[in-house]
């Protein structure tokens, strides 16, 4: 596969091979779009530094169908600024200027083998309203540039008619369905070909010869349209996308769509949305009557305008409404789930950490005290005679005794321990970085709140309660794990149990 170089005094471009096949059967095509002789003509002129109009003119003049076409649409509404017609081709050019000369040149030499079908008339349609789309843009945005974005936009899906007129069987099959947007149409034409209808619009044009500037700008025409690229490549490629909406069966849909999609781009350089469509609006009929194309050339244009920016606002509002509702769901769902968690961890009798959870932050910060050679301290409560308790005040009693010890406790620790409820009267407090010697602190800060502070009454009496507590630190044995560390301070906490109750005991001291 080669692909082709072409430049001209000012610009090189190389022009990517197509694949092998379609090089071949495009070459081999004769229904291909091809330049008359008068076209070619015109483009070596085009190509003389010093070329003159009468050298164009002359060229011209070989072809009287042209010259009559060049000559009535000079002195047609949309030209006819001067008061004086245009009677020779001489005139007609200098009125419509070089690139429109071209621009009608080229379209008419190409349009000159019509067929009525459908597809041709669709491709044709749409390159018609993006060139006049693309002018008037380009009359807004870059003046000077308005006759080479006109031709370009013209141009851009030239690789259609090349594929409908090479492929006619595929080409209709990929055109046929009216629903698929253009982007998607290029994106068949990969599937179907290895490559979409700019590339092979770019290869034929270069292989016409036409100005480098131009096949380049084919071949870019339906890249992504941003606020970066040069102004005249802006309006070219804005111009296909409004041909769309213009032609759409449902033009203020799509082109509140178009709004949406451009967003910032038709914001950044202002461009009148009304000036454009009045344009297209005024220009239209002229070219279809002139290439005898049924295209819709009539919309209510400021109506156009209004419905499209209210169908955008009500999207944009119910797309915010949605947006809003689904956020609050998902707000929601994240406070139920945290609750949920944070459920999931309590004991609801006291508000401490359960069993579970303590194991679990027990397992974790053991891991991290062996990976990180730090210490830690448990400390296991049971409290005293609590059977005994029950028994003389009643189960209710003995809850409420609990949950004020839990509380008691609660207000103890520090941030980051964590104390939690380990079974029926059986308490259990993490301290993570802590020696033996400060949990024994802590566990005498517990035995003197409990000898000061009754934990209920009854009959009007103060209800002390006592507890055996064991400690084991981290540091003070050979342990392997953290079950292993709830077992010392249990034993140690036994050891007060077995020596009358109320008291502290250190593993391993
Ligand atoms: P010791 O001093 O040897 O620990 O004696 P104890 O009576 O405290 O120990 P034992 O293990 O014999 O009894 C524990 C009691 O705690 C028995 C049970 O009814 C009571 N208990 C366990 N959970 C709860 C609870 O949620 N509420 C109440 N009110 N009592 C509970
Ligand atoms: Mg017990
Ligand atoms: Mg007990």
């Amino acid at each position: 596969m080669t692909g082709i170089m072409i430049s001209d005094n000012t610009h090189h471009l190389a022009i990517p091979a197509l694949p092998g096949f379609l090089q071949r059967d495009l070459a081999e095509c004769t229904r291909l779009p091809s330049l008359p002789t008068v076209a070619i003509r015109i483009l070596e002129v085009a190509g003389y530094p010093d070329a003159t109009l009468n050298d164009y003119a002359h060229a011209i003049e070989q072809d009287p169908a042209l010259t009559l076409r060049l000559i009535s649409l000079a002195n047609s509404a949309f030209y006819a600024r001067h008061h004086t017609e245009a009677h020779t081709c001489r005139e007609a050019m200098s009125r419509l200027g070089l690139d429109a000369t071209l621009a009608v040149v080229l379209s008419f030499s190409l349009w000159r083998d019509r067929q009525s079908e459908d597809q041709i008339q669709r491709v044709w349609g749409r390159s018609i309203v993006s060139a006049l789309a693309a002018r008037s843009l380009a009359e807004q945005l870059c003046p000077e540039q308005a006759n080479f974005v006109f031709t370009a936009a013209l141009l851009q899906d030239i690789g259609m008619l090349a594929l409908l007129a090479a492929y006619p069987q595929d080409a209709q099959d990929l055109y046929t369905n009216t629903s698929f947007s253009h982007a998607q149409l290029s994106r068949n034409e990969r599937k179907r070909f290895g490559c979409d209808h700019t590339s092979i619009g770019s290869w034929l044009a270069a292989k016409w010869g036409v100005p480098v500037s131009l096949a380049q700008a084919i071949s870019t025409s339906h890249d992504e349209i941003g606020t970066q690229q040069e102004t005249p490549l802006l309006c070219l490629r804005l111009s296909g996308p409004i041909a769309d909406t213009w032609l759409s069966a449902n033009p203020s849909q799509s082109l509140a769509t178009l709004l949406r999609q451009l967003g910032p781009v038709v914001t950044t350089p202002a461009i009148s949305l009304s000036d454009l469509l009045n344009n297209v609006q005024s220009q239209l009929p002229l070219l279809t009557h002139l290439f005898e194309l049924t295209v819709p050339s009539s919309h209510d244009t400021e109506g156009l305008i209004i419905r499209a920016q209210q169908l955008l606002f009500q999207q944009t509002l119910s797309l915010n409404a949605r947006l809003n509702a689904q956020q609050q769901e998902l707000d929601d769902l994240q406070q139920r789930q945290t609750e949920l968690e944070e459920r999931s961890r309590r004991d609801p009798l006291t508000g401490l950490a359960n069993r579970a959870w303590l194991e679990e932050q027990l397992h974790k910060w053991f891991e991290y005290c062996q990976a990180y050679d730090r210490t830690m301290s448990v400390v296991f409560i049971d409290l005293d005679h609590f059977k005994k308790l029950n028994d003389r005040f009643g189960h209710q009693t003995g809850d409420r005794v609990l949950e004020r010890f839990g509380h008691v406790l609660g207000s103890l620790v520090r941030e980051g321990d964590l104390a939690g409820r380990y079974g029926g009267e059986e308490f259990l407090i993490i301290l993570p970085d802590e020696s033996a010697k400060g949990a024994q602190r802590f566990a005498k800060r517990i035995s003197k709140r409990l000898a000061e502070t009754p934990m209920e009454t009854f009959d009007g009496k103060p209800l002390f309660i006592s507890v055996s507590i064991g400690i084991a630190c981290l540091s003070d044995g050979a342990f392997s794990n953290g079950r292993e560390l709830i077992d010392a301070a249990d034993q140690s906490m036994y050891f007060i149990k077995r020596n009358g109750r109320g008291g502290i005991s250190l593993y391993g001291h």
